[in-house]
């Protein structure tokens, strides 16, 4: 079995497992799944959950005999999250955080920003956040809709390196398992071409493999980003054991481009610089040879127009030497520019954290 190491992985767990009867929640295939994260983030690995079930495990509380109506469906799911959280909850010695986001919130600039703060700052105070959709706001229109993508943006928000997607089927096949028994399982995908999404219910065909097709969707969204997706079998406890060897059950996604070189691409290339920071001695030999994040205290002066997440240079007398996301726009950095970072709260009246350019979100050029 192939070596399978990360180092901060988003774990999508989906309905089947959550709510295995389709009307209550279950902690039948939540054990192991919990331990392996309890061993995880003991050996100092970062871990996010998306976890599905709020809707299925809602029903048996509303318990409509009927389809659902839109707003039944949404009243399903405000019972049903309440019920999901504190199923796993009682599985943890820590703290779990909610977060309910829609697919508004990653294409807001200022609510994507937020969202990427707040599940840094959950990390480092040892939560474990757990994501779903906010089924009880949207209309399938404004949906991320199903949440392998909602897994996979989540994993892009959080600069994680690996998304782990747990379902109720082995990984990928080269035809469908429950109707063909001479189906071959595939252990790895170099690349997510026609033929991929051929085999997962894509275009051009009916049948999807054992619900293949978002999940396909999911994997090619991270590996554009340099993010490994694997999907195991969430209902065997062994493929748990086996995650914590480094072994790698189910089907593995190969990135096309490692993350480093495709984030770093991104903030290079793609990014227009708004705005300009002049940084003074301390922080530059910080920035280079500590590999630290830029704290408000060093910087010196501030040029141009910017909102906070926006991207700005980084410049050490004539030359830039640095780019990355500031977490704060250029009034703010204005008033807060050459003081200590314990003192942001008392000058704007809130902080967005206490550096200005967090060593994640900086390239050095
Ligand atoms: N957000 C939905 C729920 O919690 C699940 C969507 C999905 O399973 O893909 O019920």
């Amino acid at each position: 079995m192939s070596q399978f190491t990360w180092q901060r992985a988003v774990i999508k767990v989906g309905s089947a497992l959550i709510a295995p009867d389709g009307k209550a929640c279950s902690s039948q295939f939540l054990l192991p799944i919990a331990q392996f994260i309890v061993a995880s983030r003991a050996q100092g690995k970062e871990v996010i959950l998306v976890s599905s079930g709020s809707v299925a495990a809602g029903r048996g509380k509303i318990g409509y005999k009927h389809y659902p109506s839109i707003a039944e469906k949404q009243a399903m799911a405000a019972i049903g999250q309440t019920h999901m959280m504190a199923n796993w909850a009682r599985l943890f010695d820590f703290d779990c955080g909610q977060i309910l986001l829609t697919s508004d919130d990653f294409h807001n600039r200022t609510r994507y920003v937020n969202i990427k703060n707040t599940l840094r700052e959950l990390l480092r105070n040892n939560a474990l956040p757990i994501v779903n959709e906010n089924d009880t706001v949207v209309i399938n229109e404004l949906k991320v809709g199903d949440n392998d993508n909602l897994a996979a943006y989540t994993a892009l928000v959080a600069q994680a390196d690996t998304l782990i997607i747990c379902s109720d089927i082995d990984g990928l096949y080269d035809a469908d398992p429950r109707q063909n028994p001479s189906a071959k399982f595939i252990p790895r995908v170099d690349e997510i071409d026609h033929k991929i999404h051929q085999l997962a219910g894509g275009a051009g065909t009916s049948v999807g493999t054992g619900g293949m097709r978002t999940k396909i969707q999911a994997a090619e969204k991270c590996a554009k980003s340099g993010i490994q997706t694997l999907i195991v079998n969430g209902r065997k406890p062994e493929v748990f054991e086996q995650l914590a060897l480094s072994k790698q059950p189910g089907t593995l996604f190969i990135p096309s481009k490692n993350r480093d070189s495709a984030r770093t691409q991104w903030l290079r290339h793609t990014l227009r610089s708004k705005g300009t920071l002049v940084i003074d001695d301390g922080a530059q030999k910080a920035l280079i040879n500590k590999g630290a994040s830029l704290l408000p205290s060093g910087i010196t002066s501030v040029l141009g127009s910017f909102k906070p997440g926006e991207a700005v240079d980084i410049r050490y007398k004539d030359q830039i030497i640095a780019k990355g996301l500031c977490l704060y726009g250029n009034s703010e950095l204005a008033q807060i520019k050459g003081q200590r970072s314990d003192k942001i709260e008392t000058i704007l009246g809130y902080s967005s954290g206490e550096v200005a350019v967090h060593r994640d979100d900086l390239v050095l050029l």
